[in-house]
């Protein structure tokens, strides 16, 4: 059969590429590494598949890439309009997450948005091959070739890199992608762990292993900073949570440097809450009796064992609110406001939700999708160098750079 698109990677960016090519009127097949297609929607979001996140966050986007090139890609498939398409194809309402302004599936279900994705590139007439590792990607004349294994070799006018990124490998995905981007002739920068827990030898922390609350972490070198809200943890190791995911980079990319970065955790509100909230409670007619300890865990609902950890911190004795010292009082809040964490490192790929880093954007067009450097070549998904926050954001690029380089690759 004679293939006007060949898609590399059938996961999430991939099979939209493949269903918009392919309603496009393309005769297109997609070669996928593991033994089905979409194996990353099918564990993402613990198996309910945060498929979209509620609001637009560009400006949390990281990228070496100017962040209004971002915007470019992102905005060629608006998030409302993405939700449209997943509620058509689902066939009911997103369910909304208001705390976390996530939207999953009416289900709840990965394994459905990745069932419905498969069944609507076949029902457009595109082929799915799974269990087809590419070994190679290069120029043949005027189209490009992949190469699997056994020596065969596909040629088409057009292909879609969509392999995705190092993290979570499974099945034959092995982040080669990266590579015959580069072979091409493309800026492919450094790439590195992103949304992944953090590391540390830190064990009056380790020992607190299983205590989550919600808390705002913040990260920051000289060179870049960057501040999450939601849930922490403590964990075995280090720190994980959304909060902690989100900032992971910072502290990665430090480390990559031979520097380090510096981590903080505001728990509960902020200084000058606090400060009234402890000066509230010491005062007359406050609640004086009360232990410094107590009055953390109850009044203001911190885990006990993290209140000790505060105080010792803190380097304030376990004291009845009414005996706290002015100084002892603003070391606490200092403590409580601006907790710091050990971070020596990340748990790498093993446990990261994306990578950071990959091909720049600069030599892509956001329009299309294609490669300004190699004709018949389109670029889409975790490949390119932009990852988003927790919430559905790296689903929402992958969706948006998949159709884009799929309509794109079907007007030819
Ligand atoms: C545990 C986990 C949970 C996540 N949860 C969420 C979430 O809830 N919401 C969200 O927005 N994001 C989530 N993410 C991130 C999201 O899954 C990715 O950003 C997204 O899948 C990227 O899409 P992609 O198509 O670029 O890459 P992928 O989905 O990884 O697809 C790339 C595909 O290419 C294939 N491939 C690779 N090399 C080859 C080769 N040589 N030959 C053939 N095929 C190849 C791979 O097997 C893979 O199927 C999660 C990630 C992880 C790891």
């Amino acid at each position: 059969m004679k293939l006007d698109v060949v898609v590399v990677g059938g996961g999430a960016a991939g099979l939209l590429a493949a269903l918009a090519a392919a309603r496009g009127g393309r005769r297109v097949l997609v070669l996928e590494a593991a033994k089905d297609v979409g194996r990353k929607i099918l564990v993402s979001g613990g198996g309910r598949c945060n498929v979209l996140p509620m609001e637009d966050a560009p400006e949390r986007f990281v990228s070496e890439s100017p962040n209004r090139l971002v915007r470019r890609f992102l905005d060629r498939w608006p998030l409302s309009s993405q939700r449209t398409f997943f509620e058509d194809l689902l066939g009911g309402t997103l369910r909304e997450e208001p705390e976390s302004k996530k939207l999953f599936p009416p289900s709840n279900r990965a394994i459905d948005v990745r069932d419905a994705l498969r069944g609507a590139v076949m029902a457009a007439g595109g082929e799915l091959h799974a269990g087809a590792p590419v070994r190679n990607l290069a120029r043949a004349g005027d189209a490009l070739a992949v190469r699997l294994d056994g020596e065969e070799e596909i040629a088409a006018p057009y292909v879609i890199l969509a392999t995705g990124g190092r993290s979570v490998l499974a099945g034959g995905a092995d982040a080669a992608g990266f590579a015959w981007a580069a072979a091409l002739g493309h800026l492919v920068r450094p790439t590195y762990p992103a949304l992944v827990p953090l590391t540390g030898d830190a064990p009056a922390h380790h020992a607190l292993a299983g205590v989550s609350l919600t808390a705002r972490v913040t990260a920051w070198t000289e060179k870049e900073r960057a501040s999450s809200s939601g849930g922490f943890l403590f964990t075995h190791k280090g720190w994980s949570g959304p909060a902690i995911l989100d900032v992971s980079h910072v502290v990665e990319r430090a480390t990559l440097a031979g520097a380090s970065a510096e981590v903080r955790v505001c728990f509960g509100f902020g200084e000058e809450e606090w400060d009234a909230a402890l000066r509230g409670a010491g005062s007359s007619g406050g609640s004086g009796s009360l232990f410094l300890s107590s009055f953390l865990s109850k009044s203001s609902s911190l885990p006990d064992r993290l209140a000790g950890l505060i105080l010792e911190e803190a380097r304030v004795p376990d004291v009845k609110l009414s005996g706290l010292s002015r100084e002892a009082r603003l070391r606490v809040v200092e403590t409580l406001t601006a907790f710091p964490l050990p971070a020596s490192g990340t748990e790498g790929y093993r446990t990261a939700e994306v990578t950071g880093g990959g091909v720049a954007l600069e030599e892509v067009d956001a329009g299309s999708g294609r490669s300004r450097l190699v004709p018949g070549l389109f670029l889409a998904g975790e490949i390119l160098d932009a990852f988003g926050p927790i919430g559905g954001f790296n689903f929402q690029w992958a969706w948006a750079t998949g159709r884009t380089a799929g309509e794109a690759a079907a007007r030819g």
